[in-house]
């Protein structure tokens, strides 16, 4: 059997992460269970490239395959912003109301046909061997102009989603999963990972 850590503590990810991988051959492991890892600066100006550099340095303090991720929210009419920056956007280890409060800000008097916006997710898996496969995950909705819902984090409560006419905080965990950046890119992830377990066994 594979290990694998995921690089990060958060233990509603994990869960999620070892749902989408249920029937791969790979025992999955929190960094939890590796004592206190110094966190790594994501210093990345992509998600690509922060998902990576955090797979590359958990797998140097661990020795064991690492699947890490990286995602953000994306505006149309802010140039893309605050993308690598959704965590900070309103300073560093900003509450999640003052990002929300600074998009609005941000997005004050754009007419609802221009808040176009799309979550994003990129996850990095990275082998001891150095053998890496990404996966990319997208979620297209417009911000409103007052938080609507009590559930999730971040920006889920101005995230709202036409097809499903709700924002993402109004909607259950499972339901959020099954349309998530996060929840796709885990579904392309996961396909790829069995292709690779599979040839590594042959
Ligand atoms: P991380 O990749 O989990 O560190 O997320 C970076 C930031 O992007 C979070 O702090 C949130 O502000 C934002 N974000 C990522 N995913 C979501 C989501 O599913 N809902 C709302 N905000 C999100």
């Amino acid at each position: 059997m594979k290990q694998m850590v995921i690089a990060s503590t958060n233990q509603g990810k994990i869960s999620e992460i070892r749902a989408a991988f249920q029937g791969l051959p790979v025992e999955i492991h929190s960094l939890a269970e590796f004592g206190t890892i110094p966190e790594v600066e994501e210093t990345g100006k992509t998600f690509a490239e922060n998902a990576l550099l955090k797979a590359r340095y958990y797998v140097e303090h661990t020795g064991m395959a690492c699947l890490a991720d990286d995602s953000g929210l994306e505006v149309d009419a802010l140039a893309g912003a605050p993308g690598v920056y959704s965590a900070r956007f309103a300073g560093d280890a900003a509450s999640d109301e003052k990002n929300n409060q600074k998009l609005l800000a941000a997005l004050y008097g754009i007419p609802e046909a221009q808040r176009s916006a799309r979550f994003r997710c990129v996850l990095a898996f990275l082998d001891a061997d150095e053998a890496v496969i990404t996966a990319d995950g997208t979620c297209e909705g417009r911000i409103l102009e007052a938080p609507r819902g009590k559930g999730g984090f971040g920006y889920d409560p101005l995230f709202y989603m036409p097809k499903l006419d709700a924002t993402l905080s109004e909607i259950s965990i499972t339901e959020k999963n099954a349309v998530s950046h996060r929840g796709q890119a885990l579904k392309v992830m996961a396909k790829k990972l069995a292709e690779y377990f599979a040839q590594e066994e042959a």
